[in-house]
């Protein structure tokens, strides 16, 4: 039944330990919230999934395959961060097109392919501007295109909302989740905010220290914390 498994992951820099034993089960089309405080490893455990970092131990697999060995652009993982870094000499267009360029998907396709995302994030008639001509939260959302054009097999997304203002990131949370359940993409996000985790997910991983603490759905999270910490970083949610 599970998509993505992780098991027995362990991830130091030198003598810095992040993690020594995570274990998770995400199913497909699921969107997992990895909530936690700031410096618990949420980055570093994406990083890991993405290929971005080198895991020290553990197994990582997705759809059955061994993740481990393949290299970050050959796991067909597409990832998200806060800091949108959009090429600012490259139109809307361009930017979201230039994956696929890598891919030598054939141009006819590539335009379709185009088009289609930016129509999923409401940006059609954005394609040929450049990115300071946009506001912080359509950036965001030509980062988003840009990762859903290559049809990724899991999406990553790193407090994606983070930097942008509370009216704005209400707006792209719902966008986000429309877009991921209309393609029933299998999804990791990643934040920090209570709010953003209580509202958005099927399932939230609450991560302290490098470890999971908790995995529930809000209403679990909310009502039944298992322990003083959950209670409390929930808690402080009103
Ligand atoms: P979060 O995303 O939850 O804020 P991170 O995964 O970024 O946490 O960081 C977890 C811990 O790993 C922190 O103590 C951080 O300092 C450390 N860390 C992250 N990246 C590196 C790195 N490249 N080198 C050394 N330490 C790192
Ligand atoms: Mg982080």
């Amino acid at each position: 039944m599970s998509y993505l498994s992780i098991r027995g992951l362990h991830k130091s820099f030198g003598d810095t330990q992040v993690f020594s034993d995570i274990n998770c089960e995400v199913a497909k089309g699921e969107l997992i919230t990895l909530l936690g405080p700031s410096g618990c490893g949420k980055s570093t455990l994406l990083r890991c999934i993405a290929g971005l970092t080198e895991v020290n131990n553990g197994q990582l697999l997705l759809d059955g395959e061994d993740l481990v060995p393949l290299a970050p652009q050959t796991r067909q993982i597409g990832m998200v961060f806060q800091s949108y870094a959009l090429f600012p000499n490259m139109t809307v267009e361009q930017n979201i097109s230039f994956g696929l360029r890598m891919q030598k998907i054939a141009r006819d396709e590539s335009g379709r392919r185009v088009a289609e995302v930016l129509e999923m994030v409401e940006l059609g008639e954005f394609a040929r501007r450049y990115p300071s001509q946009l506001s912080g939260g359509q950036c965001q959302r030509v980062a988003l295109a840009r990762s859903l054009v290559t049809r990724p097999r899991l999406l990553l997304l790193d407090e994606p909302l983070s930097a942008l203002d509370a009216r704005i990131r209400k707006h792209l949370r719902e966008q986000i989740r429309a877009i991921q359940q209309e393609l029933g993409l299998t999804t990791i996000f990643v934040t920090h905010d209570q709010e953003e985790a209580l509202t958005l997910s099927d399932r939230i991983l609450l991560m302290n220290a490098g470890r999971i603490v908790q995995s529930a759905d809000a209403e679990t999270l909310y009502t039944a914390p298992v322990n003083a910490f959950a209670a409390g970083f929930i808690g402080n949610y009103n």
